[in-house]
């Protein structure tokens, strides 16, 4: 056959799934050729319609939408599950992402006979707890986190995704799951609900326009400690290689870039990439949050836009405020990557490298000016 492979990517031009589009039709991806489907819900994006993807729009909270146009594509031998749905709380969370994980799932089991692996994404919360407790539980696991941690004892959405994996894989023979746990994510995507890299790059974009410093919105916490990211092509590769490797079958997998940084580091990187003089933090002034600063720039960045020619977006879309603000002054929460190495997963990133890259990469796509 012409393929040896067929990938579904629900969130096909989501941070992770704009990264699956990309690396799955190189000729050295394991298990190739791919042959791809991409799911999202709204029409095909200019940055996104050079992969060789075929695009199915479709709103997988739409139980019969998702059973009708998903269950046609009888092919399909890997599900990349990279998409999720916010909602105000997490109980809430639970039954839409449950509800849409379930859809996919239903969908595609029964009529795709040469089905083999679903990769599910969640993510770190799996230990922190979900949004809305990270304020009230701080860290109520030792770090490094472990993937064999137990449960929280909190709704998390994490949680019932995977106990609806697991029940549905049951339905076919042989068929296999992965669950990948990434930290914060540093990829591309105007369309992602949670981009850092993005975030930032819009309120430097801004602090330049207005003739600002960019000063740093986050606290002592947050410009000192140890972090870790998850590089969006390094998360894309350990999940096809949890796909397609017949030794790692049925197993969660933490995925971070195997070094560690500190926002202070990387705000001089970003700095100089929007070139605006940045500013040290200094503990013991009042904070400035980026919700606060970047609350009336709607029409500024629309100018911005305008100036530089840029894809059309809202700041609303690209600045995802509430993740910079809690991203920057949350402090240490690492993991292990023990796991995967000793399963053979040896990929790892230079966060600094990351970070430059993916500002370059959205700044190439004009989604932020050059
Ligand atoms: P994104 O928010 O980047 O992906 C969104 C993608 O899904 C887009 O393609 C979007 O396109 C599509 N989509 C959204 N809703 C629907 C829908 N109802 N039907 C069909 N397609 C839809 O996803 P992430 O990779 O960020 O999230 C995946 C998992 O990773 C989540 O569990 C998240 O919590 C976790 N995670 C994310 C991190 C991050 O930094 N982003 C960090 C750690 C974990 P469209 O809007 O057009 O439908």
């Amino acid at each position: 056959p012409k393929y040896q492979s067929v990938a579904l990517i629900v969130g096909v031009t989501g941070i992770v799934g704009n990264s699956l589009a990309e690396i799955l039709p190189l000729s050295n991806t394991p298990g190739g050729p791919w042959k791809i489907y991409g799911v999202a819900r709204r029409p095909r994006p200019s940055w996104s319609a050079d992969h060789p993807v075929t695009y199915v729009q479709c709103d997988v909270t739409d139980q019969q939408q998702t059973r009708d146009r998903l269950s046609k594509l009888t092919d399909v031998t890997h599900v990349f599950y990279v998409t999720w749905s916010s909602r105000p709380t997490e109980v809430e969370n639970c039954a839409v992402n449950g509800a849409m994980l379930r859809n996919v799932l239903e969908a595609v089991i029964p009529h795709a006979p040469n089905l083999q692996h679903i990769c599910l994404q969640t993510g770190r919360k799996h230990y922190l707890g979900s949004f809305q407790l990270l304020d009230k539980v701080r860290k109520p696991h030792e770090t490094p986190y472990e993937e064999d941690l137990p449960r929280l004892d909190m709704p998390n959405f994490y949680y019932v995704q995977e106990d609806i994996l697991m029940e549905e894989v049951k339905k076919k023979e042989g068929l296999t799951w992965s669950v990948h746990r990434p930290a914060v994510i540093f990829g591309f995507s105007p369309y992602s609900l949670m981009n850092i890299v993005g975030c930032l790059c819009a309120y430097a974009a801004i602090c330049k326009h207005e003739g600002w410093k960019l000063r740093f919105p986050g606290n002592q916490l947050g410009w000192e400690s140890l972090w870790d990211a998850s590089d969006a092509d390094l998360i894309a590769e350990q999940e096809i290689w949890a796909a397609v490797d017949p030794n790692v079958k049925n197993e969660a997998f933490n995925c971070s870039n195997g070094d560690l940084l500190k926002w202070k580091h990387l705000w001089k990187v970003l700095a100089e990439k929007f070139e605006v003089e940045y500013e040290e933090f200094v503990d013991g002034g009042e904070r400035l949050t980026l919700g606060e600063m970047m609350k009336d720039k709607g029409e500024v960045w629309d100018q911005i836009v305008k100036e530089s020619g840029l894809v059309p977006t809202k700041l609303e879309e690209i600045g995802c405020w509430w993740l910079g603000d809690l991203s920057l002054s949350y402090g240490s929460a690492l993991d292990s990557m023990n796991k995967t190495k000793e399963f053979g997963f040896l990929g790892f990133k230079n966060s600094k490298k990351s970070f430059a890259h993916w500002i370059d990469k959205m700044k190439a796509n004009k989604i932020f000016p050059a």
